[in-house]
């Protein structure tokens, strides 16, 4: 539809073109035809000029002729006697004379009547002598005393010819008494016209053709003349009762008020032109009322006039291809002006995104941030809280073991008390070797009471470290040392099996927490039993440190096998338990990179396994 749509607009497009560069010729040359008519014109009138003053002079040279005839007193005594014969002879042979110098037609005289009584054609057969003219009118104008000019065709011989006639009086009298006609031919005239390939004619005052440089333009009338006017013609026998037909010429256009544009067949050779088209130029002749005509060929001016048309649509094409081209460029730079700016809209919206968008993640980046330190702060807390956790379960094992260890205590305070007395008795009896030995168990005893109270404090010791390395045989001395009392009062048997001088990378104050924790709960579930055994096995397996704690204990429940490191999940009566044994242990081994799982044993009991990494260093053995 859109590519129909061009192309009709590109059809209008070229039909505009077309239509400027025929107007463009179309003006040239009309521009160049109407300056080559105006110089045609110009030359014809050159023309004219030339053909008028040829004319002149032609007729000129006879003019003062017939009024010379007058002055001859034989022809002036032969008008007085026209019957006188010798008279005759001798004006005969004058006039004769008289033609053959002057180059004229012929001569005569007519006496008042209109009879030729002289004439210098007298020897001729068909001489003019004894005719009359008296109905000529180049006789009757010059009877009443004007000289005239005629043209005619003679009556005897029907030769053409330009009759020049004036009165001739009575030797000064004033009166007529006859008239001397000059006849002149201007056939030499036109005879160099047409040896000249000139296009030339002289009409009379009747329109008719009396002069022309081509022969069948002769005698032909301008136009259609009126019958009446034809009549006159014969009355006076001016064209010889010759039939007049108008000339074959067509009239085109008038070009100005002398000129106009004709068309005329021309016969071959005449004009180069194939377009019979001429300009014909006229003048009124000064002296007669005779009109000359020339025709000009406008093949030069129409060929000239194509050639600058044809160069004018060149160059109107070569002119209109510019401009499009210009067109074309301009709106091409247009086209890349709009894609260059739009290029650039986008750059900045692009720009004012990535701003955005740098603000949006400067506002993230800041929001992360905050909630980093955010994070840091709960985590710092968490830590605070999970340390204070720790410290609180401690204290719950601390508390669990107070009543034992107050028994632990009570013992060697009771021995103190006895053996203080006996001692002071001794010294008093003045036995000192027993008070010395007394002393010296004493202590001992106080070294085992520091030693309890050591390892509580020691324990109760708030660890803030959560890395550290941990030797596990010394670690497991200390959290059995803390539950010994238990476990003598309990008969448990507990048998290591683990490899000396395993180091783990931990801090040893907290597993130790963590191995009292899975004691008591070993001691707990031996109680009352029967052969209470708890085997401590402990390897290390590659950068594993692997720790086991067997008791043949009950065992877990399934539901306590689900929730056991829940927090405050517990199977024992309130007051003995607070379920965060197995929580606190869990958390402080997966602190250390560790591991704590919970199993029934195959063969009874439950079995803790601990994984620790282990440490790098020098106390490292396999
Ligand atoms: P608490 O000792 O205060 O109950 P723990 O988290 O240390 O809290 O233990 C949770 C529970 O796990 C105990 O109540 C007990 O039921 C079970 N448990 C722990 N150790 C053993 C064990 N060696 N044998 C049987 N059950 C155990």
């Amino acid at each position: 539809m859109s590519k129909r749509r061009s192309l009709s607009g590109s059809a209008l497009y070229l039909a505009l073109i077309a239509l400027i560069v025929a107007g463009f010729a179309f003006w040239a040359f009309n521009v160049s035809l109407s300056s080559s008519l105006a110089d045609l014109e110009n030359g014809a009138n050159q023309r004219l000029d030339l053909y008028t003053a040829t004319l002149d002079s032609e007729v000129e040279r006879f003019a003062r002729l017939p009024g010379v005839l007058g002055l001859s007193p034989a022809v002036n005594s032969l008008l007085d006697a026209p019957r006188d014969l010798a008279l005759q002879n001798q004006v005969n042979r004058y006039l004769e004379h008289l033609t053959e110098r002057t180059g004229a037609t012929a001569i005569y005289i007519m006496d008042r009547h209109g009879r030729v009584i002289a004439a210098s054609n007298w020897q001729q057969p068909d001489s003019f002598l004894g005719e009359n003219d008296a109905f000529r009118p180049y006789f009757k104008e010059a009877i009443i005393g004007q000289s005239s000019r005629f043209f005619g065709i003679g009556t005897t011989r029907s030769e053409p010819g330009y009759y020049l006639s004036q009165a001739l009086d009575d030797n000064g009298g004033g009166k007529v008494i006859g008239v001397a006609v000059v006849k002149i031919s201007l056939a030499r005239l036109e005879h160099t016209w047409s040896q000249n390939k000139a296009l030339v004619w002289v009409a009379d005052a009747n329109r008719v053709i009396i002069l022309a440089s081509r022969p069948e333009w002769k005698f032909a009338t301008l136009g259609l003349l009126p019958a009446n006017e034809l009549n006159q013609f014969d009355q006076t026998r001016q064209y010889n009762r010759l039939r007049l037909k108008p000339l074959k010429i067509d009239f085109l256009r008038q070009q100005s008020s002398d000129a106009r544009v004709v068309r005329w067949q021309a016969p071959p050779g005449v004009a180069e032109s194939t377009w019979h088209r001429y300009l014909e130029q006229t003048r009124p002749l000064s002296g007669s009322n005779w009109q000359l005509s020339v025709l000009v060929s406008l093949a030069p001016a129409y060929s000239l006039a194509y050639s600058r048309a044809g160069l004018a649509a060149v160059l109107a094409i070569l002119i209109l291809t510019g401009l499009v081209l210009l067109n074309e460029r301009r709106r091409r730079l247009r086209d890349k002006l709009a894609a260059r700016e739009a290029l650039q809209r986008a750059y900045r919206q692009l720009e004012q995104k990535v701003e955005e968008r740098t603000a949006d993640l400067l506002a993230a980046n800041q929001q992360l941030k905050e909630e980093v330190i955010e994070r840091t702060r709960a985590e710092t807390h968490l830590r605070q809280t999970q340390a204070e956790l720790v410290q609180a379960g401690k204290m719950a094992v601390i508390g669990q073991l107070s009543a034992q260890i107050a028994h632990e205590l009570n013992q060697p305070l009771a021995a103190l008390s006895t053996l203080s007395a006996n001692t002071v008795k001794y010294l008093a009896r003045g036995n000192l070797d027993t008070a010395s030995g007394n002393l010296e168990t004493i202590g001992q005893l106080v070294e085992r009471m520091g030693r309890i109270t050591g390892a509580l404090r020691s324990f109760a010791h708030k660890s803030q470290a959560s890395s550290g390395q941990a030797e596990l045989t010394r670690t497991l001395d200390n959290a059995l040392f803390l539950v010994d009392q238990r476990l003598r009062h309990g008969a448990i048997e507990v048998r290591r099996e683990e490899a000396p001088g395993l180091v783990a990378d931990c801090d040893p104050n907290r597993l130790e927490q963590v191995l009292v924790n899975l004691l008591t709960n070993a001691l707990d579930a031996l109680q009352d039993q029967a052969g209470a055994l708890i085997v401590i096995r402990g390897r290390q397996d590659g950068d594993r440190i692997e720790l086991t704690l067997h008791d043949n204990g009950h065992g877990f429940s399934a539901k306590s096998l689900q929730h056991l490191f829940e927090p405050f999940y517990t199977t024992k009566p309130p007051g003995v338990g607070l379920g965060l044994g197995l929580t606190l242990s869990a958390s402080i081994v997966s602190d250390a990179g560790g591991t704590l799982t919970a199993a029934n044993h195959p063969q009874g009991g439950a079995i803790f396994t601990l994984t620790l990494p282990a440490h790098s260093g020098e106390h490292n053995h396999v």
